[in-house]
């Protein structure tokens, strides 16, 4: 036996462990640890099979599907680079990251596939297309369908067990390129090493054990004749919060993954009821909304243990609606880039409650530092930019070295957030960099207006963004969703943030807006789509 660092081979293996246990959960269908792991390995000898060697990209263009899994660790086993593109792009943005990324194989659902047909010979470095729902007609011999390979779900158990592919898996390799959600810009690939995408996933189970040791609780030990956990996946699995944080604590642990195609809050309150999940989140706006309809509705959700998120500000009042709301319950919170493959902070527990507005430590095997515009560490409470660094930051952007150059030196990366730190070591995010206003020489965090809006009782969505100005360049203006029922007119909601902050950062002009407002698949607001709602 030899020591060496964990790749995303460990974490397949021990997934396949598990035997038996239910995996993933998807409408009628459900698979076990034992079929998918089948599964990964016949799909992982056809990808070998087909010609697909070390280094190579195979990407991903499908919806949460159970066929997801199993093409992401197929592609991994085979020594190849996972590469999960974004359902929601239209075919000149899925070309565009077939191109970036030079994948040789894709697996596609019938609809990518239907977006991507016209585009076909702008691929010609496409060797292979496997479709999945429907298998489609696409006449192009590169095509064929998925499940002349795996069969249907409820066949995987079935399937031949094969061998692990003899192809050697070094810590240090590329693993995934995961596509930032391009909400500054257009979005960068960002290449995880089998360590750093390990690492995250290992990395999550001590920081609840800290959080204990700090405050001198012992740390809960898991109880192994308690039913099997099991938790909701209502965000993509193409982001690396779906993908490492859920999917892969699910592999980790044991744990049923239950899959939406889509989110819908009523749909996910029903699935939690109806498969017994411990565990929902993803991202702060679908918190929100299972709060909100959950008391709306006088439901109760009994099986609950924790709901956790990150990705975008989670303001401070969310800890409040998710206790009254699911008081049995722990919430827990995150901050994490692409960049850092998923959860690099986490919070949970009395420290969250107690400190709501912090995203939380770094998990323990990383750092954090604030800097000035000139570099230099500034002290405890002090906003500046959030640097980072750890074992689970990806190694730098794909085919993009001036910006990996401008955004990871010395093992630091920066994040474009800015941030403070507490003494204790808790980060606030304060805002993004290029986000944050100025009003005729003072800055205005967009964040810190949004939380003040949060904690309105009638308010369960805000976003606050600059409306120009003649003379002082920029003002804030804010658009809201009031909760199902509830009622606040402009001059009532100015009025409650002007009790909280500076008269100056109070928003000129509020708009309300009906339903949740719109997103990105990673839970950030579209500022463009809502420039339109406050011009005047
Ligand atoms: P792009 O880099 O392409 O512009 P993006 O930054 O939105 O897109 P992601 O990597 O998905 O792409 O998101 C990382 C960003 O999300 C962080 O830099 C931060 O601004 C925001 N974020 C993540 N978690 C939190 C959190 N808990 N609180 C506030 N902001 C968060
Ligand atoms: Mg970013």
């Amino acid at each position: 036996w030899t020591h060496a660092p964990p790749t995303l081979r460990d974490l397949f293996l021990q997934a396949r462990s598990f035997g038996d246990l239910p995996f993933l959960v998807y409408r009628d269908e459900r698979a076990s640890f034992d079929g998918f792991a089948r599964a990964a390995l016949v799909l992982a000898h056809a990808l070998v099979d087909a010609g697909v060697r070390k280094g190579d990209r195979v990407a991903i263009a499908t919806r949460n599907l159970p066929e997801w899994p199993v093409c992401y660790h197929a592609a991994l086993l085979a020594g190849a680079v996972a590469t999960p593109l974004n359902a929601w792009w239209t075919g000149p943005e899925l070309v565009y990251a077939l191109q970036d990324s030079g994948a040789v194989a894709l697996v596609a659902d019938g609809e990518r596939l239907d977006r991507l047909a016209p585009h076909l010979a702008e691929l010609p470095e496409l060797r292979r297309v496997l479709v999945t729902r429907p298998a489609g007609a696409v006449a192009d011999p590169r095509v064929a369908p998925l499940a002349d390979l795996v069969g249907p779900t409820a066949s995987w158990s079935s399937l031949p067990e094969r061998p692990l592919p003899d192809v050697a898996i070094d810590p240090e390799d590329d693993a995934t390129i995961f596509y930032t959600s391009g909400t500054t810009g257009r979005p960068k690939g960002a290449v995880g090493t089998h360590r750093a995408s390990a690492a995250t996933v290992m990395a999550h189970g001590y920081s609840v054990a800290r959080s204990c040791l700090r405050r001198g609780e012992p740390v809960p030990v898991p109880d192994p004749s308690a039913p099997q956990r099991a938790s909701l996946l209502a965000i993509p699995l193409f982001h690396v919060t779906g993908c490492h944080s859920t999917l892969g604590t699910a592999m980790w642990r044991g744990q049923k993954l239950v899959m939406m195609h889509r989110w819908d809050v009523d749909a996910g309150l029903d699935l939690i009821a109806a498969e017994g999940c411990t565990g929902a989140g993803g991202v702060p706006s679908i918190a929100w909304e299972l709060a909100s309809r959950a008391a709306a509705t006088g439901r109760v959700l009994p099986t609950l243990e924790g709901v956790f998120y990150g990705g975008a500000p989670a303001a401070a009042d969310l800890v409040r609606a998710l206790k009254a709301s699911f008081p049995a319950a722990q919430p827990a919170t995150g901050w994490g880039m692409t960049e850092t493959s998923a959860t690099f902070t986490h919070h949970i527990g009395e420290d969250y409650e107690h400190r709501p507005e912090s995203c939380g430590p770094p998990l323990p095997v990383c750092d954090a530092r604030v800097v000035d515009v000139d570099g230099s560490a500034l002290a405890p409470g002090i906003v500046g930019e959030l640097q980072v660094r750890g074992p689970n930051l990806v190694r730098g952007y794909w085919n993009k070295p001036a910006a990996t150059a401008e955004r990871f030196a010395d093992g630091w990366l920066r994040t474009g957030d800015l941030a403070r730190i507490d003494a204790e070591g808790f980060i606030v995010i304060v805002d993004r960099i290029t986000d944050m206003l100025i009003r005729g020489g003072e800055n205005i965090y967009c964040v810190e207006v949004e939380n003040a809006l949060f904690a309105h009782p009638a308010v369960i969505d805000a976003a606050v963004l600059a409306v120009p100005h003649p003379t002082l360049g920029e003002e804030p203006g804010a658009v809201v969703t009031l909760a199902e029922g509830a009622a606040a007119d402009e001059a009532e909601l100015r009025r409650f943030v002007g009790q909280r902050i500076a008269a100056y950062k109070v928003p000129v002009r509020i708009v309300f807006w009906d339903g949740m407002l719109p997103r990105n698949p990673a839970g950030k607001i579209l500022r463009r789509e809502l420039k339109g709602a406050l011009a005047r």
